[in-house]
């Protein structure tokens, strides 16, 4: 039996982030990976995954879109379902094989199988316990269920997000049960690839918790792509039939029913945490009345040695949140400084075009009671967001009305999960904006948005 500084039980990107960052530190280290394959959630069945059909479908969206527009004539893109979910699942596998080689180079054992926690110190997988100083609890999330919908992925009608990434054929009509991230990014998938999708959502506006303009502007915009929204629904039932579904809803304003047939439903209502079968009860770890693992500021759970990190934990169910929350942990376990600024994460989607978001909105910074300017700049007048046909969106920097520091950014346009970024580091060296404003930024670049809405919080941005 092997004695380790540090066992992790899951290899999702908070687990093997925190593993390969403990070994780097010079720790003994063990994972524990319930799955065929590394990677978690993340890498196996959500962001990458995702991202694959996202990127082959915004290829094919160009194809009918924007093709004759820039002279390219006469394509003509038939879509091979079954080759679509070849090239995913090659993309999903090559990340996977990624991190096993990781594991491989930084001397950490894969321990294959299910952990439960005996006590600190000792995780059993099968039928051997090994002893640990340290356990990381860092075994994710599910997706959530709806009462009075039953998902079967295998069926392939009513299915979850995962069940969502294979189904077995494109279907004509979809409903997408919840206007959250996961929801909209699959729901556009399935717009793209040519499905009538609309979307049911309980609360009267999509993406909850974001700036409310950068609401209205995407719902317009995948409004313009196709889908179409039910907002202000709550879902009664699903039933299936001969191989189709009917969603029935109430709306909120007049409690009045109505019903949508679809050839596939996809729920898509959030996700909770899962920890099933690590004993927790037990062992005396506290849990949240909604599920998630208690912890300190050092990510110790109420039993000493065993620390929780990533989704199973509070706060945002982001794969680069539980990164940083496994390499700080691995820090302090080794018995360093871990940090993680949770006012400084991004939030991305990936649809076309991309919204990406960090920090405070408008909203929430009036109702903390803060003094804030807001710079805006639509990429209307964007050189390089006109020739990719994105112009619909804007940069929002949001600084404070005294001190010019930005807290805040909100961005819907091309590339904006990268364009944020900027922002962020901005953010982390505690940057005003008229920082931003005054670094050069290249021509012609989607960037150069930033900095004229960074003017815009100061003398006016030269190109609106
Ligand atoms: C469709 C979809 C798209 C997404 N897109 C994005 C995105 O674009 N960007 C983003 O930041 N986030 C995205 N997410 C969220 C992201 O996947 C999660 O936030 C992230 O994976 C959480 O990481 P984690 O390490 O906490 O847990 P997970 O990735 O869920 O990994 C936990 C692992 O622990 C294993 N495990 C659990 N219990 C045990 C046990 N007892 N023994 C052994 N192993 C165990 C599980 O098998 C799992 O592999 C997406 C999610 C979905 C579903």
């Amino acid at each position: 039996m092997s004695t380790y500084d540090l066992i992790v039980i899951g290899a999702g990107p908070g687990g093997y982030v925190c593993a390969i960052r403990a070994a780097q530190l010079g720790l003994k280290v063990a994972c524990v990976e319930g799955r065929e394959t590394l990677g978690g959630t993340c890498l196996n069945v959500g962001c990458i995954p995702s991202k694959a059909l996202l990127h082959a479908s915004h290829m094919l969206h160009e194809t009918h879109e924007n093709f004759e527009k820039m002279g390219l004539m006469g394509a003509h893109v038939e879509v091979d379902w079954a080759k679509m979910l070849g090239y995913k699942s090659e993309t999903v596998g090559g990340n996977t094989k990624g991190i096993e080689f990781l594991f491989k180079k930084n001397k950490i054992d894969w321990l294959k199988g299910w952990a439960s926690i005996e006590a600190a110190g000792k995780v059993k997988v099968g039928e051997t316990v090994y002893e640990t100083k340290n356990i990381v609890i860092a075994s994710g999330s599910e997706p959530s269920t709806l009462k009075g919908v039953e998902v079967d992925n295998k069926a392939g009608i009513v299915v979850d997000s995962t069940g969502a990434l294979e189904l077995p054929k494109i279907p004509k009509s979809m409903v997408v049960i919840g206007a959250g991230v996961i929801g909209l990014e699959l729901g556009s998938v399935y717009a793209r690839l040519g499905a009538d999708v609309t979307v049911v959502e309980f609360l009267d506006f999509i993406t909850p918790g974001m700036d409310g303009e950068v609401q209205k502007q995407f719902q317009k915009i995948l409004t313009k792509q196709g889908l179409k929204f039910v907002l202000g629904a709550a879902v009664s039932g699903v039933s299936t039939e001969n191989g189709a579904a009917k969603v029935t809803y109430k709306l909120r304003k007049d409690d009045s029913e109505h019903t949508i047939d679809a050839e596939a439903v996809l729920v898509a209502t959030g996700r909770r945490p899962y920890i099933a079968g690590l004993g927790l009860d037990t062992l005396g770890v506290e849990v949240t009345d909604r599920g998630f693992v208690k912890i300190d500021d050092h990510w110790q759970t109420s039993v000493k040695g065993i620390y929780a990190i990533g989704d199973a934990v509070p706060g945002p169910m982001l794969a680069h949140k539980a990164e940083d929350e496994g390499m700080a942990v691995a820090e302090v376990i080794a018995g360093k400084h871990g940090h993680v600024n949770y006012s400084v994460i991004p939030g991305v989607i990936y649809t076309t075009p991309e919204v990406a978001s960090v920090g405070l909105t408008e909203e929430a910074a009036k109702e903390a009671g803060r003094k804030i300017k807001v710079g805006k700049f639509p990429f209307m007048g964007n050189a390089r967001a006109k020739a990719l046909f994105q112009a619909d969106g804007f940069v929002k920097l949001i600084a404070d009305a005294e001190t010019d520091r930005v807290l805040g950014c909100h961005i819907i346009g091309p590339n904006a999960g990268e364009m944020i970024h900027e922002v962020c580091v901005a953010m982390e060296f505690g940057a005003s904006a008229q920082d931003i404003a005054l670094t050069c930024h290249a021509h012609p670049t989607c960037s150069e948005a930033v900095r004229e809405a960074a003017l815009a919080c100061g003398g006016g941005a030269i190109h609106a």
